[in-house]
């Protein structure tokens, strides 16, 4: 079905009058201060608004707001305002009870900001609310309840280089909102939040990450998300995977994560060679020995251990596009086998992903150690390429033909037409 896009809507303003509030940001070991923009999206259905853990097994916190906030518990039977929280106000979980500044509350609180709608925990600036809850006796924890666009603003600045085109950005913007919404969508329900602020999701990092770049993307796109065929006939939300730099080809989700999506299928990418780090296109040699092998893996995967007991070799066993390993064999000295695709062996050996950058590589026994050769890429390789995007946008492509190349048949869509 053909689908008309309407033009998004600029995102309501909210005057700040006299009052201009700023915030000390640090980008890159430089701090700066800049005046706080005011919070998009604070009149959204809270429904759609994202909730992000930021941490959960701290004994302490401390809250301030530049407008202030409001505290209440789940059942709104206590309520408290905090108009002036310049100073830092102390909150701590004591038993199963939650103290703000000394007045004690059961179980969980929520924060409510006032405009423009940011607080700041922990010297770190984040947008909406924040959700506090006793989880384990004197462990708090930590959650940003916050409209998408201003979460997504958080994000692109994190995971893209804000200087880069605007159109890269956009593309960046519509891949990330897919994926926060297809997270909530699956995994939300089961759980009091929908993503971390780390790599295991997309990287987060509230007011830190935001620039006009930033959030001039987010609001060009905004409310636009991906959708591919599904069975049926029908269309789904997909998680919209996007890596640093592809190595030359990206890869079918089914074959680095197992599970399979119609927008997820490899790809050519003939650019992000041109313009990428030369630390990202090449890398290696890495060396692990098989001691330490041994200890990575069984220390992810301890099943592997009851399995093989010890591990005393590894063969690539399956490869996909461009050669890159979607399969490694273990082989354990009891003689049994067992089997890990490329992308789980690679964080297990290295789960920063900053030796081992991707899982295009060849692989090279040379007496008690592998060496990791010919390494090609950053990142995991599936969907989007970022490096590939913003070549793409210099030479005037528009966020819609990237996405569409990375993400084939898949279409762009606003929220309200997925539902
Ligand atoms: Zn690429």
């Amino acid at each position: 079905m053909a689908l008309t896009l309407h033009r998004p809507a600029a995102f309501a303003k909210t005057a700040l009058g006299a009052c201009i509030v700023y915030a000390v940001l640090t980008a890159g070991g430089c701090a700066r201060r800049e005046p706080i923009q005011p919070t998009f999206g604070m009149s959204e259905p809270s429904d759609s608004w994202m909730r992000v853990l930021l941490f959960h097994n701290r004994t302490e916190c401390a809250v301030s707001a530049p407008g202030g906030f409001g505290v209440r518990d789940e059942n709104d039977t206590v309520q408290v305002r905090f108009p002036d929280t310049s100073e830092p106000i102390r909150i701590c979980a004591e038993g199963d009870r939650i103290s703000v500044a000394g007045l004690f509350l059961d179980g969980a609180v929520i924060l409510e900001t006032a405009e423009p709608f940011v607080f700041f925990i922990d010297g770190q600036g984040y947008r909406g609310n924040l959700s506090l809850r006793v989880c384990e006796p004197n462990s708090l924890q930590a959650v940003n309840v916050v409209p998408i666009e201003a979460y997504l603003a958080g994000v692109v600045g994190a995971e893209m280089h804000s200087y880069w085109e605007p159109q890269a950005l956009q593309a960046q913007s519509v891949a990330a909102r897919t994926y926060a919404l297809y997270m909530k969508n699956r995994f939300g329900k089961e759980r009091d939040w929908d993503v971390t602020t780390t790599q295991a999701n997309q990287v987060y990092r509230g007011l830190a990450a935001e620039t006009a770049t930033v959030r001039s993307a987010v609001e060009q796109t905004r409310g636009m998300i991906l959708v591919c065929p599904a069975v049926g006939g029908e269309r789904e939300i997909f998680p919209a995977y996007y890596s640093s730099t592809c190595g030359g080809h990206t890869e079918d989700s089914q074959a680095v994560f197992g599970e399979s999506f119609a927008a997820l299928r490899a790809v050519e990418c003939p650019w992000c060679r041109a313009i990428a780090k030369s630390s990202f296109w090449n890398w290696g040699p890495v060396e692990y020995s098989i001691e330490e092998i041994h200890r990575k893996l069984t220390g992810r995967y301890p099943s592997l251990a009851e399995k093989l007991g010890k591990v005393t070799a590894v063969e690539i066993v399956r490869t996909g596009s461009l050669n890159r390993v979607t399969g490694v064999s273990i082989l354990g000295g009891n003689g049994k086998k067992d089997f890990l695709r490329g992308e789980d062996f690679r964080l297990a050996l290295d789960p920063s992903g900053m030796k081992l950058k991707s899982t295009i590589f060849s692989l090279r026994r040379e007496g008690i150690v592998y060496v990791f050769l010919d390494g090609h890429g950053f990142g995991h390789g599936v969907g989007l390429c970022q490096t590939g995007a913003e070549y793409l946008a210099r030479e005037g492509r528009t966020y819609r033909e990237i996405l569409s190349w990375y993400y084939p048949g898949s279409e762009i869509v606003r929220l309200a037409e997925s539902k």
